[in-house]
């Protein structure tokens, strides 16, 4: 068994989808199991929507909900034809847009919303999606059968960012997917979404599709994961950002954890762990390049000094001193004990003698989790900070590496440094409006032959 995610722009539109149905087709003797994602940019539309309605504009809300309606009624038309199976999916995708309708308007009266209410309304992407993507793939002659997410992807009540449970989700994969797959079906699933064990819609994140690949993949004990998407696979940095980027052709499962979690969105952060634990390699591949090699996850791959630069904004600061606790037993343990009862992940740590800083990714219970803090010491908060990570395994083993990161980003003023002990990160945080000019001299000094 394999399982083959398609990203938001593998299924934009019909010609996306008919190229995805290529791409299952030429894997049917691997016994393939589909995760899609939302057509590209629906997820983003609807939280918008949401927004909106919740504030009192509920007239945008709505124009954004029918844009989409529209959107996907032209891909059922122009992959299903008009026939009595393609109006059935028709009417299902038309009662899925007069619900969405409904939440706005409840948003609009209610004038704000919770974040569950929130998962119900962006999981609709998928909810969307997954149909018509199953019934084309089947008009296309794979035996495609639409599986619902909800009643396998189970997770615990955490709306906006929900834990899965690995147990029972493996007892769901062996009721409902393995049978399909043994008797020659390709089960098509939504992936970002799930539900409780009662039943209530969830979400893992954005970007959460790669999640939902993974989870499936370690459930199954798949051979391999396949993740879909429109580049050419994990690049020596964000293409958006660098200028020609290169390919990575294979890629350590730390390595490519550590790019994930510092910015390089090409991978759903939590991607990795679940195929790590089985050691079940993990493909980035281009569906708009199919017979290209991608990139290939795997424990072993060569050790190179930098591997590849990653970076991410909106980072926060938080810095917590105190000269008399610092030294004290247990005084990092209290600390970040704070962090985890506000269920908020740091990203970078550093210490000195009186002080300790971290990192945060958002500012979400940040007053909360100050208040707290204040217990211990002072406490100062910087934000607009960004993070640039050089990641390679090897470059620990490199005596130039170092030197070379610190001569490429120049008099840029670093507000925190660290590297790991294992070798594997050079995370520097800098003001957010370094980012981008950081990230080009890093590359261009490691990457562009040229110059290095
Ligand atoms: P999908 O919808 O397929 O999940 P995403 O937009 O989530 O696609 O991720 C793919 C995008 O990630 C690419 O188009 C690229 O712009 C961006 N990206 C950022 N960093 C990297 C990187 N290091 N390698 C490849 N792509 C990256
Ligand atoms: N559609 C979701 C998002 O845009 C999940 C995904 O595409 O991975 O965040
Ligand atoms: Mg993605």
């Amino acid at each position: 068994m394999i399982v083959c995610k398609f990203g938001g722009t593998s299924v934009a539109d019909a010609a996306a989808i008919r190229r995805a149905a290529e791409i299952i087709r030429g894997r049917l003797d691997r016994g393939p199991v589909v995760v899609v994602s939302a057509l590209a940019g629906t997820t983003s539309a609807l939280l918008a929507a949401a927004e909106q309605a919740a504030s009192g504009n509920l007239v945008a809300a709505i124009a954004t909900v029918e844009a989409s309606r529209d959107r996907h009624m032209t891909a059922v038309s122009e992959l299903l034809g008009d026939d009595a199976a393609a109006q059935e999916i028709a009417a299902d995708e038309s009662v899925m847009f007069d619900e969405l309708a409904h939440l706005m308007e409840a948003l609009s009266v209610l004038g704000h919303v919770t974040d569950r209410s929130l998962d119900a309304i962006s999981s609709m992407g998928e909810q969307l999606s997954a149909p018509v993507i199953s019934a084309a793939f089947a008009r296309a002659g794979i035996a495609a059968v639409l599986v619902d997410s909800r009643e396998v992807m189970i997770t615990d009540a955490q709306f906006g960012r929900a834990e899965p449970q690995p147990e029972a989700i493996a007892a769901a994969c062996r009721e409902r997917i393995v049978p399909l797959v043994r008797a020659g079906k390709v089960p098509v699933m939504a992936g970002y979404l799930g539900a409780t064990m009662q039943g209530v819609t969830t979400t893992l994140g954005r970007g959460g599709s790669d999640y939902s690949a993974s989870l499936i993949g370690a459930a199954v004990e798949a051979e391999a994961i396949e993740i879909w998407t429109d580049v050419d696979g994990m690049l020596t940095a964000d293409p958006r950002i660098v200028e020609n980027p290169k390919l990575i052709e294979h890629i350590r499962f730390d390595e490519a954890a550590e790019l994930a979690s510092f910015g390089a969105k090409v991978l759903h952060p939590n991607t990795i762990a679940p195929a790590v634990r089985l050691g079940i390699p993990v493909y980035v591949l281009n569906s708009l390049n199919a017979a290209g090699k991608g990139t290939k996850i795997t424990f072993d791959a060569p050790r190179m000094p930098v591997r590849a630069i990653a970076g991410k904004g909106n980072t926060v600061i938080v810095k917590v001193r105190s000269a008399r606790m610092l030294a004290a037993p247990g005084f990092l343990r209290a600390i970040f004990d704070v962090f985890e009862r506000n269920r908020i992940s740091v990203d970078v740590v550093t210490t000195s003698e009186v002080s300790v800083s971290v990192t945060l990714d958002d500012d979400k219970h940040l007053d909360t989790v100050v208040g707290q803090l204040r217990e211990f010491g002072d406490v100062g908060v910087e934000r607009g900070r960004a993070i640039v990570a050089v990641v390679g395994a090897g470059l620990g083993d490199s005596n130039s590496a170092m030197a070379k990161a610190m001569t490429a980003i120049g008099d840029v003023r670093l507000h925190m440094v660290s590297l790991s002990a294992t070798g594997i990160n050079l995370t520097l945080i800098i003001d957010g409006d370094e980012l981008k000019p950081v990230m080009r001299r890093l590359h261009a000094a490691f990457f562009d032959t040229e110059t290095a």
